[in-house]
C-alpha cells in the first residue's frame, strides 16, 4: 500500500469529528431518538479509539494500544445497541460491557508495549460480532402498526441499506480475523488486503454512509410520525375528520367515474354524555376506542373510518349497497353488545344513518343525509339503524 497508515488515521478521525459534529447538530438534536444519541456516542467513541492509535510506537503504547481497540470495541457495542433502540427494545449493559472488557483484558495481558497488534484476534472477532448483532437486529425490524394502519405503508429502505451495510462490515472483520490467525499480523496476506491501511480507508466511507442512512432514517420516521399526527385522531387512531373526508373524496371521484355505488354510515354513541357522567371521562375514552376497533375490525380494509366529532364516527364503503351497511352497522352493534366492559359498565348502543352514494350525488349531500337519519335514529328512540333513502326504520 502507498498510504501511510498514521495518515490514513488522522484523516479518519478528522471525518469521523466532522460526521460527529454534522450528525449532533443536524440528526440528534431535531429528533431525540435514542438510535441516534447511540450513533452519535459510537461516532465519539470510533473517534476516540482511532486517537489512541496514533500513540503506537512511543512510550505510551503500553495504554493507549489497549485503549484503542476497547473504545473501537465499544463503539460496536453502542451501535448493537442503537439498533436495539431502533427496535423499541432494551438492551443488557453486562451484553453491551462484555465486549470492550474482554477486548481489553485480552490486549493488556498480550505484551501491548511493543505488541501494536496486542489482543488482535480477540478485538477483531469481537468486532465482527458486536456489528453483525447490530445488523441483524436491523434485518428484523418491521414497520411499525401505524405504518400499517396507512393502506399504502412501504417498508423503509434505508434500514435494509443500515442492514447491508452493517452486515458487509462484520463479514470484513470476520475475514480479518480468520486470516489473522491463520497467518498473524506481517503477513503480506493479512497486512496488505485486510490490514490497519485497508481497514481505515473501508471504515471511513462505512462512517459517511451509515450516518447519511441514520439521517434519513431519522427524517423518514419523524416526517412519518407527523404525517399520523396530521391524519389520525389521537384517541382512537382512526382516520380524523380533515383526512376523512380528503380520502372520501377521492374514492368517490374515481366511483363516479366508474359509475360503481358505495354506502355511508353515520354512527353516534347513545347517551354518551351519561356515560361520562355515570363511570367517569377515562371510561367514555375507552368506550370510544372500543367502538373504534370494533369497527375497523367489521370493515374491509379498504373501507374509510373517521371519527367525525366528539362521539360521532363516519364511514364509507365503496360498491357496497345502503342494505349490505345496514347490515355491517347490525354486526357493529351486536358485536359491542358481546364486548366485556370493566367495571360492570354498560356499553352505549349506537344509533346509525346510512346513506347511499349514488354516482349522481356527491359526498357532502350523502353525508347530509346521512346525518337526517341519524337526527330520525335518535328521534325514534337510539339504538337502530335507518336508510336515508326511503326513510324506512330499519330495526
Ligand atoms: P345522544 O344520544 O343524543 O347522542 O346523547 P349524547 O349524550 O351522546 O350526546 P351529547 O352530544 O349530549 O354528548 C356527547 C358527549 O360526548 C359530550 C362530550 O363530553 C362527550 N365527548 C366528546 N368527545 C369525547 C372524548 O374524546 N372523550 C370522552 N370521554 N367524552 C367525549
Ligand atoms: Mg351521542
Ligand atoms: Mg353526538
Amino acid at each position: 500500500m502507498m498510504l501511510d497508515t498514521t495518515t490514513l488515521r488522522v484523516s479518519f478521525g478528522m471525518v469521523a469529528l466532522t460526521l460527529l459534529v454534522l450528525f449532533y447538530f443536524v440528526a440528534y438534536r431535531s429528533s431525540r431518538s435514542a438510535y441516534c444519541g447511540w450513533w452519535c456516542v459510537a461516532l465519539g467513541l470510533f473517534l476516540g479509539g482511532s486517537v489512541a492509535y496514533l500513540f503506537d510506537g512511543t512510550s505510551q503504547q503500553v495504554w493507549t494500544n489497549p485503549l484503542g481497540s476497547t473504545l473501537l470495541v465499544a463503539g460496536a457495542s453502542s451501535v448493537w445497541a442503537g439498533t436495539r433502540a431502533l427496535r423499541m427494545l432494551t438492551f443488557s449493559w453486562p451484553w453491551f460491557l462484555a465486549a470492550p472488557v474482554v477486548t481489553a483484558v485480552a490486549a493488556a495481558i498480550d505484551d501491548p508495549a511493543d505488541n501494536t497488534w496486542a489482543g488482535g484476534a480477540v478485538f477483531l472477532a469481537l468486532m465482527s460480532f458486536m456489528v453483525g448483532l447490530a445488523s441483524r437486529e436491523l434485518w428484523l425490524v418491521r414497520p411499525s402498526p401505524t405504518d400499517l394502519l396507512r393502506r399504502e405503508a412501504t417498508f423503509s429502505p434505508s434500514v435494509r441499506v443500515l442492514s447491508v451495510l452493517s452486515g458487509g462490515f462484520s463479514v470484513f472483520y470476520a475475514a480479518r480475523t480468520i486470516v489473522f490467525v491463520a497467518v498473524g499480523p506481517d503477513a503480506v496476506a493479512f497486512d496488505r488486503y485486510l490490514g490497519s491501511e485497508v481497514t481505515t480507508l473501508v471504515t471511513t466511507v462505512l462512517l459517511a454512509a451509515v450516518s447519511f442512512g441514520m439521517t434519513s432514517l431519522s427524517y423518514e420516521r419523524e416526517t412519518e410520525e407527523l404525517r399520523t399526527r396530521a391524519t389520525r385522531d389521537g384517541l382512537t387512531g382512526l382516520l380524523n375528520r380533515t383526512e376523512f373526508m380528503r380520502q372520501a373524496a377521492a374514492e368517490w371521484r374515481s366511483k363516479h367515474r366508474s359509475g360503481a355505488h358505495g354506502s355511508l354510515i353515520l354512527a353516534d354513541l347513545d347517551f354518551f354524555k351519561t356515560v361520562n357522567d355515570t363511570y367517569g371521562h377515562p371510561a367514555g375514552d375507552y368506550a370510544l376506542q372500543t367502538f373504534a376497533a370494533t369497527c375497523r375490525g367489521i370493515v374491509r380494509s379498504s373501507d374509510l373510518v373517521g371519527r367525525y366529532g366528539g362521539e360521532e364516527f363516519i364511514i364509507f364503503l365503496p360498491n357496497l349497497p345502503a342494505e349490505r351497511a345496514e347490515q355491517i352497522a347490525r354486526s357493529i352493534s351486536e358485536r359491542l353488545r358481546a364486548t366485556a366492559t370493566p367495571n360492570g359498565m354498560a356499553f352505549p348502543t349506537v344509533s346509525y344513518g346510512i346513506a347511499s352514494a349514488s354516482a349522481d350525488s356527491d359526498l357532502i349531500d350523502a353525508i347530509d343525509r346521512a346525518d337526517r337519519a341519524l337526527y330520525e335514529a335518535k328521534s325514534l328512540g337510539r339504538d337502530r339503524v335507518i336508510l336515508s333513502d326511503d326513510g324506512r326504520p330499519a330495526t
